[in-house]
């Protein structure tokens, strides 16, 4: 069977394709991940918890994209796989389409949608394609296993017809060709054409890729990212994108309407529309990260070279034994003794996105707190009032 919309075509089923609706497809809600740190004798020794995510709420539409954006270690990936119900959060809930997924998993009776059928909707592309594919088997092989395994009424020649159907979605051609390669006859932009293949061969709701092109040569990453936004329409699939690099999440985020989370130390501190994020950022850890971003303006990066980082403290707080109050107060050029105590939540901004600054408070006590000189300091010369 063919058709002209591949939803109809592979969808394995009615229960995950339903009619485009304004609810979000997942909503992520005040969702934490902690855990102790290291091997079973550390875990015994110690009180002391990791806590890779720490609050974080947002929802996700139909055909929309989240890009999550931050340094290493600081939650991105625990995050995006807890977000699609491969990892149990600590607490908080996970909705798909309204069904706590974990209530799913453990309450099955009292299930809306069935737990398997949304991990089908949920899938994810791993940052390393190599990994990801089973060496030992051909490309027709490794497409063939999960048809097997949710498309039980297809038969052999059905099954390779949607492989084929699949890797030219993916620009595989000639795809009988491609299909009887092994990974290993693959260049790394190909292996992750057959991993996006794979995942959409699901007709999936929502795709976690995590740094999903930070593998491949700068030279291919613009053409996968535009292949991912191609497909999206096709499929009318949402995206969590992980990505350490500022640059590609603007082009995702910017060509798909979607959005940019900024995440420091388990926490989204702030996001919005890129144009917002980049061109006017609220939160001074964004302004850190647009600083540190590649520019190919030459007088910048020269400028860029004789600056000192906008940061109080360059090193990263250990995430075992985050700061009090503001977890970024420690590296904030900003920072003032209010913020070594307080927590800010995420407020709404004038423009269109939400920051955890007291910054985007104008009647904050922040305005009035005593500012902090330096990282080894407690407090530094008195503020001399709002808006300074
Ligand atoms: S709340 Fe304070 S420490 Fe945190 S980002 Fe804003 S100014 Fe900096």
């Amino acid at each position: 069977m063919s058709t002209d919309d591949p939803a109809d075509d592979i969808a394995p089923d009615d229960t995950t394709t339903t009619e485009p609706s304004d609810d979000p497809v997942l909503s992520v809600e005040d969702v934490k991940v902690h855990y102790k740190p290291g091997g079973i004798v550390k875990r015994a020794l110690t009180d002391k918890k990791v806590q890779a995510v720490d609050g974080v709420s947002f929802d996700l539409y139909e055909n929309d994209i989240v890009v999550l954006v931050g340094e290493s270690g600081c939650g991105k990936t625990t995050l995006g796989k807890t977000a699609i119900g491969l990892e149990n959060p600590t607490d908080g809930s996970i909705k798909y389409r309204g069904q706590d997924i974990w209530e799913a998993k453990n309450n099955p009776r009292d299930a809306d949608i069935e737990f398997n059928d949304i991990r089908r909707s949920m899938q994810i592309i791993h940052q390393d394609p190599a990994n990801a594919l089973n060496s030992s088997r051909r490309v027709k092989a490794i497409l063939s296993d999960p048809l097997k395994k949710w498309r039980t009424e297809l038969g052999p020649k059905e099954r390779e017809d949607t492989i084929y159907r699949f890797l030219e979605y993916v620009d595989m051609m000639p795809p009988e060709d491609y299909a009887e390669r092994y990974p290993h006859q693959l260049s790394g932009g190909e292996k992750q054409r057959v991993a996006l293949g794979r995942a959409l061969l699901m007709n999936p709701d929502v795709i976690l890729a995590d740094e999903a092109i930070s593998a491949l040569d700068v030279s291919l990453r613009v053409g996968m990212m535009d292949l991912i936004l191609d497909l999206q329409d096709t499929f009318s699939t949402s995206y969590i994108f992980i990505s350490h690099d500022l640059a590609n999440a603007r082009y995702l985020a910017k060509r798909a309407g979607g959005r940019i989370a900024i995440m420091y130390l388990g926490e989204i501190v702030e996001i919005g529309p890129p144009d917002e994020i980049l061109g006017n950022p609220t939160h001074p850890y964004t302004k850190v990260l647009k600083w540190s971003t590649p520019t190919v303006d030459p007088d910048l990066a020269r400028q860029r070279i004789q600056e000192d980082p906008p940061v109080r403290e360059v090193d990263v707080p250990d995430p075992e034994d985050p700061p009090s109050g503001c977890k970024f107060h420690t590296r904030c050029p900003e920072a003032r003794e209010v913020c070594t105590r307080e927590e800010p939540e995420l407020f709404d901004t004038a423009g269109e996105s939400d920051v955890s600054c007291f910054r985007a408070l104008e009647s904050h006590e922040y305005w009035n707190s005593t500012e902090l000189a330096g990282p080894d300091d407690e407090y530094g010369q008195e503020s001399t009032g709002v808006g300074d």
